[in-house]
């Protein structure tokens, strides 16, 4: 076993070596641009294109034409908010949207309220979930865009999608998902569920970083934010990254094709993590529904430790812990807060994403770190008390604390 392990899918994973292998011929051999329309070189690239959009619509439920290549999510998310927003002025300038988002949901939220757009950013269960009533509730006529994400990803619930795309449609509202942690790990299905718009990428699903897609429902129109040589029906300009886009369509047809294996053997070891945990010690429990959840997701407190202490400590696990969720800032998590877990429990949390590559070898490893780091922490250090009755001190001791052990 080689250490660190890794789990933490939701913050990327690995690329799957299948992936790479599909990757390597278009920096090599085929470098062509697939724009280019007079030689075989582009013609490869523009194949290998087409290919990989089958794939990832495939993957979706969509058709082809409906995708248009992005960075990432992130992209694809601020050109679904913006975009639509832009483009449905006329209609109103309402949007909603759920506080345990992404920033890459909330952020263009912000930008767009200092333009003019309403935001209304709903509360969610204890259990992580939006409730339909609710956003029924806060549906107004001038509702251009509702978007909810399809899985958590800090605490891997599943929203009620189907169910909230029904709600935001029945008003005339568009609705877009961030489905980023969802796509390859659990079925989506655009039609089925009634998705307008959806945002995913393909390093959460063993792809490379800086690719993914947004998915616009046939006959959407939205405003471009990046113009250029008019690519991707000139929704986002730029030439193709043509073999980060194969390893797009290559891991959303690897993911496809092992779907059901795959997120069996991810249910099998996160329960196996989980009952290990709960065997292990008393004081754990999950953040989230446990019904509504990802295959591979478990966000878990570990009371009565302190959270940077616990981080410290696992040094041969990389996980992520509910105080450094967002990288750059050291705050607590939004998602938990909006749970209503208290700060200091918030930051006692770990979020395990397991993966392709882990085993329960693995698993049973970690389970065994966290019994031995917990048990540790939660130990109580030998309690000192200053000996200020002690008729030995000099007069003038000052600063100079004499200590004793209790
Ligand atoms: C990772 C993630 C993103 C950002 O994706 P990038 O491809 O890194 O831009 C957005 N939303 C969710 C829910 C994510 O998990």
């Amino acid at each position: 076993m080689t250490l660190p392990i890794y789990m933490d899918g939701h913050a990327t994973t690995r690329v799957d070596p299948r992936v790479v292998d599909a990757m390597v011929p278009f920096f090599s051999e085929h470098y062509g641009n697939a724009a280019s329309r007079h030689h075989q070189f582009g013609w490869a690239a523009r194949d290998a294109v087409a290919e990989a959009r089958s794939a990832v619509a495939t993957l979706i439920g969509a058709s082809p034409r409906e995708l248009v290549f992005t960075s990432g999510a992130t992209e694809s998310n601020n050109l679904a908010l913006k975009g639509v927003m832009d483009a449905s002025r006329e209609h109103g300038n309402h949007l909603i949207t759920v506080s345990t988002e992404h920033r890459a949901i909330l952020d263009p939220c912000a930008r767009l309220e200092q333009q003019g757009v309403t935001v209304s950013y709903l509360p969610v269960r204890e259990d992580g979930l939006l409730d339909p009533n609710t956003l029924a509730d806060q549906l107004r006529p001038t509702t251009v865009l509702v978007s909810v994400m399809s899985a958590n990803n800090e605490i891997g619930v599943l929203q009620p999608v189907a169910e909230l795309a029904r709600v935001a449609r029945s008003a005339g509202a568009l609705f877009h998902t961030d489905a980023a942690q969802a796509v390859g790990k659990v079925p989506v299905d655009v039609v089925a569920d009634g998705i307008d718009l959806l945002s995913l990428t393909a390093h959460k699903f063993y792809g490379p970083k800086g690719i993914g897609a947004l998915f616009v429902r046939r006959g959407l129109t939205l405003t471009p934010m990046v113009d250029g040589g008019g690519h991707e029906s000139g929704r986002r300009s730029g030439s193709l990254n043509v073999p980060a886009i194969v390893g797009l369509g290559r891991a959303a047809a690897l993911c496809q094709a092992g779907m059901a294996d795959e997120a069996a053997r991810m249910t099998r070891m996160r329960d196996r993590l989980w009952v290990g945990l709960q065997r292990a010690l008393t004081g754990v429990s999950v953040n989230g529904s446990l019904v509504a959840r990802l295959p591979h997701s478990l966000n878990v407190t570990f009371d009565g430790v302190n959270g940077e202490q616990l981080l410290m400590g696992l040094v041969d696990v990389a996980v992520s812990s509910g105080a450094a969720c967002s990288s750059s800032r050291v705050e607590s998590s939004h998602v938990l807060a909006a749970l209503g877990v208290p700060e200091s429990a918030a930051r006692a949390s770990v979020r395990f994403g397991l993966g392709r590559f882990n085993t329960e070898a693995e698993v049973d490893r970690v389970v065994e770190t966290l019994r031995s780091l917990v048990t540790g922490l939660r130990t109580p250090v030998p309690v000192f008390e200053l000996a200020d009755d002690d008729p030995e001190l000099p007069p003038s001791w000052g600063e100079e604390r004499v200590l004793k052990v209790n």
